[in-house]
């Protein structure tokens, strides 16, 4: 019994020292693969739930790796953000967002704009103010057509700094939401000190809306988002619903003055010229 424990452990440490390894080389793959242009973005419509416009997309970045294919932000950005890597790569998001943004025009309204992912570390970085005005002048991008998505644990985890930087780029008129709103540590006095412009509200709290009438728990979840979407009123922000996968549930957020939706019923992350051929024949979008 001895030795197949001892071989249980030394199987256990072979394969945690392999994971090891492949996350070594994951995240050394990740400044080779950016000045090789594997990296790129697709974008979700962030659409409006009162007369079916596009409101702005999310940008969403997507890694071509050469041998492992098309890999989702899941699987590299909590990496990236462990090693730092995420401020290369995330400026990087940053101003291929901005370059591609520019270039989209309405014919009839305002453009889109484009919101971008920002990492802890991202808003932690004393240079982040100069590098945001530095690239809306570079790309002549309109600063109210770039939000930045921050969650609630950036706020938690981060003291004076970031909440001056956030200022500042409120300031030019760059638009601020709150990503997974409500999924966070629920110290709301962030709202007050920040100039917050959206509430992206976690689509766990859209799933099980219009579940069977039986089920508590949805229905509890329904007076969660119902709440939230009158604080965000009361507050002057709108509101996005994420997670957004049924017709049913559209209809629902509309009923309760939710302003906006994400979400695979109203379209899915794609490609930038899927954005620029729904600005050519929006109602084909
Ligand atoms: P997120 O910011 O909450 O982005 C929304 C995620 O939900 C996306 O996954 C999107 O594809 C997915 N989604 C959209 N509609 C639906 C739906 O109807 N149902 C369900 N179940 N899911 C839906 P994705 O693209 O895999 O991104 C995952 C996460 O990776 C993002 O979550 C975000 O936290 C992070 N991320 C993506 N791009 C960046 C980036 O450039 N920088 C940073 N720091 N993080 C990023
Ligand atoms: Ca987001
Ligand atoms: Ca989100």
């Amino acid at each position: 019994a001895k030795t197949a424990g001892g071989a249980r452990w030394a199987l256990y440490d072979a394969e945690r020292d392999g994971q090891e390894r492949a996350r070594q080389a994951l995240s050394a793959a990740i400044p080779v693969g950016l000045e090789r242009g594997e990296f790129y973005l697709d974008y979700q419509p962030l659409t409006s739930l009162h007369d079916g416009s596009l409101l702005g997309v999310e940008a969403l970045v997507r890694w071509r790796h050469p041998q492992l294919g098309v890999l989702r932000p899941d699987s590299f950005i909590g990496l990236a953000e462990e090693t730092g890597l995420i401020v290369p790569l995330g400026g990087w998001v940053l101003a291929e967002a901005c370059r591609e943004a520019v270039g989209w025009t309405a014919a009839a309204g305002e453009p889109p704009y484009v919101s971008v992912n920002l990492a802890v570390r991202q808003v932690r970085r004393p240079g982040l103010v100069q590098e945001v005005r530095a690239l809306l002048r570079r790309t002549g991008l309109p600063p109210n057509r770039l939000q930045l998505e921050i969650t609630e644990s950036t706020m938690m985890t981060t003291a004076e700094e970031p909440v001056r930087a956030l200022r500042a780029l409120a300031d030019l008129g760059v638009r601020i939401a709150i990503d997974d709103f409500g999924t966070g540590y629920s110290n709301l006095a962030y709202l007050r000190d920040l100039p917050v412009t959206d509430l992206k509200v976690a689509g766990e709290f859209v799933r099980g809306l219009r579940a069977p009438d039986d089920d508590p728990g949805s229905r509890t979840g329904e007076r969660i988002l119902a709440s939230l979407v009158s604080l965000a009123h009361a507050l002057d922000l709108s509101v996005t619903a994420e997670g957004v996968e049924t017709a049913e549930q559209a209809d629902w957020l509309r009923a309760i003055g939710c302003d906006a939706g994400q979400g695979w019923h109203l379209g899915r992350p794609a490609p930038a010229d899927q954005v620029l051929a729904y600005l050519a024949s929006p109602q084909s979008g």
